[in-house]
């Protein structure tokens, strides 16, 4: 799977870090050393490593690591901020032009999924309710015209093209013209590609740019050629001036280098990503969900920064230390429901811990409001000391008076039993993921 053998050596380096009680400046360095590797495996450009490993550790340095929720985990949110930070920062859009329409101009070499792509930016664009038109102005690949033609039919969006014996130039004059006349707000231009970059291309590309005026000029780049992607980027964008990157195959077995350097070496940001050969296989690109995913986290960033903000240190500390020895008790258990009460809405916070949404259905009634957690607190104040350490004592006749004491059901009390058990299964996934495996650290 793409960016799989990136994902599990950072993985690897940050659970190393994750189970530090304190990450020294040692400890810090062997980590990015690690991380300067594997990047640079990713097939990620030299220079650009080196720039943001230098960035990670000033940020890590700047930091005081011991005060946070665990040491660890602010270094993966460093990371992870200037991995999203390499990709771009923010989402970036497609152009609109002022008045329509508004014309894109799709480029890059043979095979690297031009013509699909095409098909594809025009559905996604048909999806908010625009009206593409597609211009086949490839006239040397044999299928290419043909080829757009199917995809037009497939998500019935018009096709302009005037055959292979026309000049591109003279077929994209005409094809912005048609647009203009049949109110198509979005013209996609697929431009001919060659295996290697060569001048004449070049010149026929020029050409096209300078009479059709683009809005966007987007260089398509297979993701799994590394970093000959970005060298081709830089070749296009000297002689084009490009606005954007849309990378393909990432759903293949691509390392990440492409991804990852495209922007820094070009200045020019990835504005969509492919990821499968299917008509609807293209969506924006989100940097920060990207780095996401290539530091293998889900949403979870997202969740500890939360955390972060929220959450007292030396509780969360004591909490996770809990977690990981199975001394989570009943009283442990309120508390934790008043913390993740301060984050917000439960349902929330699950769907941000990646492999949680197969447990959301055993959570589904686990509302979390202010009655509730009131009548939750009277359960558990009825339970004897012993109980609370020990919910297994917890056997039918026992819960019969834990609800005659807290003034609730015995359907209430087991439901809530059943729930601290599925919270602390929960658990056991969640620390195993956050923190060291094995008898060690791993709760039993
Ligand atoms: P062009 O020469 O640049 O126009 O390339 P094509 O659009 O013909 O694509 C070349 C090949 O790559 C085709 O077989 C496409 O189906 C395939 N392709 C394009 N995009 C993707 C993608 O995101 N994922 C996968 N797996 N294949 C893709």
């Amino acid at each position: 799977a793409a960016f799989e053998s990136l994902t599990n050596r950072l993985q690897n380096v940050f659970s190393k870090l994750r189970s530090k009680g304190k990450v020294t400046e040692e400890d810090l360095n062997e980590a990015m050393r690690e991380v300067r590797l594997a990047l640079l495996e990713a097939d990620v450009n030299f220079k650009v490593v080196k720039d943001f490993i230098a960035k990670v550790k000033e940020k890590a340095l700047g930091l005081d690591v011991s005060k946070s929720f665990t040491p660890g985990m602010v270094v993966i949110d460093i990371v992870n901020k200037e991995m999203t930070e390499l990709m771009g920062g923010t989402q970036s859009k497609l152009a609109k032009a002022n008045k329509p329409p508004t014309v894109i101009m799709m480029v890059g070499l043979q095979g690297a999924g031009k013509t699909t792509t095409t098909g594809k930016l025009a559905k996604l664009l048909q999806k908010s309710n625009h009206k593409p038109l597609l211009v086949a102005c490839d006239i040397y690949r044999p299928a290419a015209i043909k080829q757009l033609q199917v995809l037009g039919e497939q998500i019935n969006a018009p096709v302009f093209s005037m055959g292979d014996q026309t000049s591109p130039v003279e077929i994209a004059k005409a094809g912005l013209q048609h647009a203009k006349e049949n109110q198509n707000d979005y013209v996609i231009f697929d431009t001919a590609g060659r295996l290697h970059i060569d001048e004449a291309l070049m010149e026929e590309l020029k050409q096209i740019h300078q009479n059709v005026k683009p809005d966007e000029v987007l260089l398509v780049v297979d993701a799994m050629t590394g970093q000959d992607a970005v060298n081709v980027a830089q070749s296009f964008h000297e002689q084009l001036e490009l606005t954007g990157v849309v990378l393909t195959k990432l759903d293949g077995d691509t390392r990440g280098g492409a991804a990852l350097s495209v922007k820094a070496v070009t200045g020019k940001p990835i504005k969509f990503a492919a990821m499968g050969e299917k008509i609807d296989a293209l969506e924006p690109f989100h940097p920060d969900r990207m780095a996401s995913r290539i530091l293998g986290m889900g949403d979870m960033l997202s969740l500890i920064e939360k955390a972060q903000a929220n959450i007292d240190a030396d509780k969360a500390a004591e909490m996770e230390r809990k977690m990981r020895t199975a001394e989570f008790t009943f009283d442990d258990f309120l508390e934790q429901m008043a913390q993740i009460r301060n984050l917000g809405p439960l349902d929330q916070l699950m769907d941000m811990l990646p492999g949680m949404n197969k447990m959301k259905g055993n959570m589904k009634d686990m509302k979390v409001d202010e009655k509730q957690i009131n009548r939750v607190e009277a359960i558990v104040r009825s339970m004897t000391k012993a109980e609370k350490q020990k919910p297994e004592l917890l056997n039918h006749s026992r819960r019969k008076r834990v609800a005659a004491g807290s003034g609730t059901s015995i359907t209430e009390v087991n439901r809530l039993i059943k729930q601290f058990e599925d919270m602390r299964k929960m658990m056991k996934q969640f620390s195993s993921m956050m923190g060291p495996k094995g008898p060690k650290g791993g709760m039993k």
